[in-house]
């Protein structure tokens, strides 16, 4: 088949091209490298059933694909916080826009929405009946309302257009490539103890998050695209763990004389977060392999290797 892969090149878009392109596929791969990087997919460069455009999903495109797994969005509050106006142009046109490319060539589209649809939930674990709490004026409103109404779109889409879609909600994701720069909070930790500076652990570390190995999350991804679930779906690890505890595993595997520094805890900061995450074992026969010790091995291993190489 023919893939499209918006955000391509960022952190969960490279791991899946990885995947598609071992399964033989042809690969699409529209980026604007806004925090995402060529490095990602540098292997994949030159490859006959390779393909990378730099493009703005703000502006239209035309191409001709089977399948659209739309992920371009920047993911980390730092990042999408920075300019919450491009936010909400790439969320809202840039998914319209990817929605009128499905419609045109009859793709089937799969939309990466977020855990972040809930805000800082009522209800716990969060299952997909749960409609949310986001504040809509918000320092977090780009994102989060950026992504309920593109999961909007995506089912006006189907309903008025027939358009074939899916819609994942993705709660926090880790794994290798995560920038060092990216601003969340596993890829600060491992840096911070990396580097030996103190772990920066927002608030007094009592808010809860439950984090999914990159390999898990991108094989949930594929299982939707293929099966005929159209969602929404949430895709996550349910172990949940809080803010501190993580920072103490962090810091006891890479550098137990780190200390621990407390700042304080943004704005709306979601006080919970674990996904119910029955129906993707019912309609995906899905659930997370890696727990989080192995993964934060793995993930831990790849920053050690790119700091050394840039020192
Ligand atoms: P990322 O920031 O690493 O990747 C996003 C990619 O989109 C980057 O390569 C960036 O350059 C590209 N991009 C951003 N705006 C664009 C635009 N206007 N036009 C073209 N490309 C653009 O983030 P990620 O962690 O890989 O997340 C991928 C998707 O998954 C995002 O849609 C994000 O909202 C969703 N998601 C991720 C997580 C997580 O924990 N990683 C959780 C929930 C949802
Ligand atoms: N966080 C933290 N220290 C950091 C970065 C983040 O304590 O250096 C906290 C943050 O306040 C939040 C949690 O970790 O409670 C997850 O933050 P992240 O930005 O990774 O994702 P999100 O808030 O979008 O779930």
């Amino acid at each position: 088949m023919r893939i499209l892969v918006t955000g391509g090149a960022g952190f969960i878009g490279s791991h899946l091209i990885d995947r598609l392109m071992e399964q033989g596929h042809e690969v699409l791969c529209l980026d604007n490298f806004y925090t995402g990087h060529k490095r990602n997919i540098e292997k994949w460069l030159g490859h006959p059933y390779f393909e990378c455009i730099r493009h703005d999903i703000t502006e239209p495109i035309r191409l001709e694909v089977d399948r659209i797994y739309h992920l371009a969005c920047p993911a980390s509050p730092v990042h999408y916080q920075f300019n919450p106006v491009k936010t909400i142009k790439t969320n809202v046109i840039g998914t319209l826009h990817m929605l009128g490319l499905a419609k045109r060539v009859k793709a089937r589209f799969l939309l990466a929405s977020t855990s972040e649809v809930y805000g800082d939930p009522l209800v716990h674990p969060q299952t997909e009946e749960y409609w949310g709490n986001v504040n809509p004026i918000g320092i977090r409103s780009c994102y989060d309302e950026g992504k309920r109404v593109a999961e909007t779109l995506t089912f006006d889409y189907h309903r008025n257009n027939g358009v074939d879609i899916r819609v994942a909600r993705i709660f926090n994701t880790y794994g290798p490539r995560m920038f060092e720069n990216d601003g969340r909070v596993v890829s600060n930790f491992v840096v911070q103890a990396l580097q030996g500076i103190p772990l920066t652990v927002y608030g007094d570390g009592s808010q809860t998050r439950s984090f999914c190995y990159v390999s898990d999350l991108v094989e949930g991804l594929m299982r939707l695209m293929e099966g005929d679930y159209i969602g929404p779906v949430n895709l996550g690890n349910p172990v949940e763990y809080t803010i501190l505890e993580l920072a103490q595993t962090i810091q006891k595997m890479v550098n137990p004389n780190a200390d621990i520094a407390f700042k304080p805890l943004p704005q709306d900061d979601p006080k919970k977060r674990q996904p119910d995450i029955s129906r993707a074992k019912t309609y995906l026969g899905w659930e997370p392999l890696v727990p989080l010790q192995e993964g934060l091995t793995k993930t831990i291993a790849d920053f050690e290797e790119r700091l050394n190489a840039s020192r």
